[in-house]
This record gives structure tokens, C-alpha cells and sequence, in this order.
């Protein structure tokens, strides 16, 4: 069984090369706007136009502010650093609370660094360099501990040289038998390449690619400020990476690897890729999480933050005034705003049949009229929720597809959050208190 999540059906933001948004794209239905200034968003962070920004992405509940947040971190591809969290992840007893938002900012920046790549140690093979199809008739051994090909040809290119004062050139057809490790050059010919295949055998003729010979290859990776902290944390190390215990890491580390990370972007071999803090529920975050990120985001190497929240005027956490969405009026000014608005009946439709087809159920036409109905009544996330129940439902009574009866008992069966509010009122004494 395949578990499938409550996003996995979201493969982007849905926008043309214009940034202007398809009706239904990428698994997106409707919220356009929200969508295109999401988009402009993600340009600009790719672009590496903007960090240390804030958005904020406001809306009643299930309007798409995570669905969206998630189609941004698509965009943004594999390489920009993206970290979710749900504003009450922060409050643990581990960790303060400044000390789990450090984290989470540095988890967002990547460092990018350059590196020619070593000799990897490797099984051990022999090149042979042999010069004896090209006229040539001497012959070369060298032993090296590698499997890698680059490195083969590089080793085997100075052979070349060194046996005949002359260079395999790029353009030039080269043979390596892989087994052996035995490079031969037969110069531009094809015709020669081809006349040696004919001869049976079997060595790979390699063209070797232009300008690129005698370069060796260029590795790239990035890892993430949070991952350098922790791993150079001497009492924790390597290991903590993975069981994600990473304790608090003391300020002296960041400060030394902040010191070498510039070092590495003077001397050019690394640099930095901002990336995103998602914060949801931001709401919950209180009156000290908000003034540290108002500082927080003034650093240099700071993340963009994108917030979301369902809260209207509310209390700020921690202090007995209100303001919108629970945000000091001091960071709410800084913020760009997305606000998203409640679907209509069609697009509620239309996410429901996305999300069948995610979740692999077949439903009858009014089975799913009757669900978007609900959806409208109730909530999109109640109505997508009842999918999984119904398929259930109908595989039970082996119904080739969901319908409208299997909605009707799942719907029976489990509660909205109205009907579950009113079973509270209707009950109430019955609870304990
Ligand atoms: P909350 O305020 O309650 O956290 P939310 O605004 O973050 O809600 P989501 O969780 O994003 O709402 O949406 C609820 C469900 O509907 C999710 O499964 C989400 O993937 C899906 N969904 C919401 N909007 C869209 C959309 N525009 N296109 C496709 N799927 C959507």
C-alpha cells in the first residue's frame, strides 16, 4: 500500500514561462492571484534578488496557503534550501526557543562549494597507453587507484604525452577498454574508429568532448549552514546529522564557520544559496520568537521567511494585545502579503477529482457532486479526508467505483467540525471539566 500525503498531489505553482497562472496546472486549481505573486516570489529568490524578506500568506482555513508554500519550495528546485515548521515546533524543552529559529534560518542557507575532484580511491586499474593502430608502437603501464572515467582519461592523456610528445586532442576519438583501463587514440577518424570496431573488438570508442579533456571534473555540492554547524559541534559530530539530535549549538562554532564560509567566497570556491523558512501556524509564535526574527532577518546571510496563517485579529502570543493574524504591528510592516480566498463550488470539484486520481479512487459523477456539496458545507480538508473512508467503504461492498451511498454512510460515520461542535453542545454536561 502506497501512503499518499495531504500535498503529494502539488508538483508546482502552475505558471506559464510569464509567470501567469493556468487555471488548473502542476496539480494547482484556482487562488490565481495568490498563486502569481508566489511566483514572483520564487523568481526573485532564484534570481538570488531577495533574502532576508518576509511574506506572509493569510487566508481562512484550507484556502491552499500550505499547498502554495509547497508549490513555491517545487520551484524553487532541489538545490534552494527550503525548511518547513509548524510555529509550536519551536517550544521544547531541549531547546530555546531563539535557539530552534537559529537552527531552522540556517537550515535554509545553502553553501555551495566548488571542488575539482581527487583521485576517489577506488579498485585498482592499469592503463595501457598503446600507439600501435595510429603507427605508433610504444606501449605505457601506469597503475591508479581510481574507477573514476575523467581521471582515466587525464592519466591516460599525460601517457600519451609523455610516450609520444603529442596530445590526444579534443575531438579526438579515443578508445578505453573499460575492463583494462587501456586508452587508445585513433585521432579524428571515424572511418578508423569504425575499421577497429570491425576487427571485433571489444573496447568503447569514447569521442572526447570538446575543451573538456584536459580539465579534471568539477564537483559542486551544497550543504546547508546548519549542516557545517553540526557537524563541526565536536560533541556531537557527523552522527547527529542523521538522528536529527542536534542539541543547541554553542555561538563560537557558528562564529568560526561564519568566518570561513566568507573566506571561501573571497578565495571563490563557495557561495551562498538563500533559501526558505516556511513558518506555518505563525500565529503561535510569541511576542520573543517575533522580535528575534525581526532582528533575525536583517543579517546578511539571512533566509527568506514565508509565514502562513488562518488567524484574523487575534492576541500576540505572550502579551495581552491584539493585532492582525497575532503579528506585532513592527514585523507585519515589513511583510509582503498574499492573502488567499475560499474556493468556489467548481474549483472544490475540481481538487477533489485531482486528489482521486492521486489517491488511485474511482467515484461516480454524483458520488463526487455530492463531496464538493459537503466540501462547500463543511471544509475542502474535510471532504478530501472522506475520499480515502469511501473508497473503503466501497471496496467492502466490492462497488467497482465510490458512490453516492458510500459518501452518504462515511459522512454518518465521522464528524465535521460543525456537527462536532454542536454534538459538544448538545452533550456538554456529559464531558468531564
Ligand atoms: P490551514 O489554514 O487550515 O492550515 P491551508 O490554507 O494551509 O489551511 P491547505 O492545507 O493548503 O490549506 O489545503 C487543504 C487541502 O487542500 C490540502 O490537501 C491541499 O493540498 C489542498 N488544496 C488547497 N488548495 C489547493 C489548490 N489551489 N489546488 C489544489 N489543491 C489544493
Amino acid at each position: 500500500m502506497e501512503r499518499v500525503g495531504t500535498h503529494s498531489h502539488i508538483r508546482g505553482l502552475g505558471l506559464d514561462d510569464a509567470l501567469e497562472p493556468r487555471a488548473t496546472s502542476q496539480g494547482m486549481v484556482g487562488q490565481l492571484k495568490a498563486r502569481k505573486a508566489a511566483g514572483v516570489i520564487v523568481k526573485m529568490i532564484s534570481a538570488g534578488k531577495i533574502a532576508g524578506r518576509a511574506v506572509l500568506i493569510a487566508g481562512p482555513p484550507s484556502t491552499g496557503k500550505t499547498a502554495i508554500a509547497m508549490g513555491m519550495a517545487q520551484g524553487l528546485g532541489t538545490d534552494v534550501p527550503f525548511t518547513m515548521l509548524a510555529a509550536s515546533e519551536i517550544f521544547s524543552l531541549e531547546m530555546s526557543k531563539t535557539e530552534a529559529l537559529t537552527q531552522a534560518f540556517r537550515r535554509s542557507i545553502g553553501v555551495r562549494i566548488k571542488e575539482e575532484s581527487e583521485i576517489i580511491e577506488g579498485e585498482v586499474v592499469e592503463i595501457q597507453v598503446d600507439r600501435s593502430m595510429t603507427g605508433g608502437s610504444k606501449t605505457g603501464k601506469l597503475t591508479v587507484k581510481t574507477t573514476d572515467m575523467e581521471t582515466i582519461y587525464d592519466l591516460g592523456n599525460k601517457m600519451i604525452d609523455s610516450l609520444n610528445k603529442e596530445k590526444v586532442m579534443a575531438g579526438d576519438v579515443i578508445t578505453i577498454d573499460k575492463a583494462s583501463g587501456r586508452i587508445t587514440r585513433l585521432g579524428r577518424s571515424f572511418t578508423r574508429a569504425r575499421d577497429y570496431d570491425a576487427m571485433g573488438s571489444d573496447v568503447k570508442f569514447v569521442q572526447c568532448p570538446e575543451g573538456e579533456l584536459q580539465k579534471r571534473k568539477e564537483v559542486v555540492h551544497t550543504v546547508s549552514l546548519h549542516e557545517i554547524d553540526v557537524i563541526n559541534s565536536r560533541s556531537q559530530g557527523f552522527l547527529a546529522l542523521f538522528s536529527g539530535d542536534t542539541g543547541e549549538i554553542k555561538a563560537e562554532v557558528r562564529d568560526q564557520i561564519n568566518t570561513k564560509v566568507s573566506e571561501w567566497r573571497e578565495e571563490g570556491k563557495a557561495e551562498i544559496v538563500p533559501g526558505v523558512v516556511f513558518i506555518d501556524e505563525v500565529h503561535m509564535l510569541d511576542i520573543e520568537c517575533f522580535s528575534f526574527l525581526n532582528r533575525a532577518l536583517e543579517d546578511d546571510m539571512a533566509p527568506v521567511v514565508i509565514m502562513a496563517t488562518n488567524r484574523g485579529i487575534t492576541n500576540i502570543r505572550g502579551t495581552k494585545y491584539k493585532s492582525p493574524h497575532g503579528i506585532p504591528v513592527d514585523l507585519l510592516d515589513r511583510l509582503l502579503i498574499i492573502s488567499t480566498k475560499p474556493y468556489e463550488e467548481k474549483e472544490i470539484n475540481q481538487i477533489l477529482t485531482i486528489r482521486c486520481q492521486e489517491e488511485d479512487v474511482e467515484m461516480t459523477d454524483e458520488a463526487k457532486d455530492l463531496l464538493t456539496k459537503i466540501g462547500v458545507e463543511t471544509s475542502l480538508r474535510y471532504s478530501i479526508h472522506l475520499i480515502t473512508a469511501a473508497n473503503l467503504v466501497a471496496r467492502k461492498r466490492k462497488a467497482p467505483a465510490v458512490d453516492v451511498q458510500d459518501i452518504k454512510r462515511v459522512y454518518m460515520l465521522f464528524l465535521d467540525e460543525k456537527r462536532s461542535v454542536q454534538a459538544m453542545k448538545d452533550y456538554q454536561d456529559q464531558y468531564m471539566f
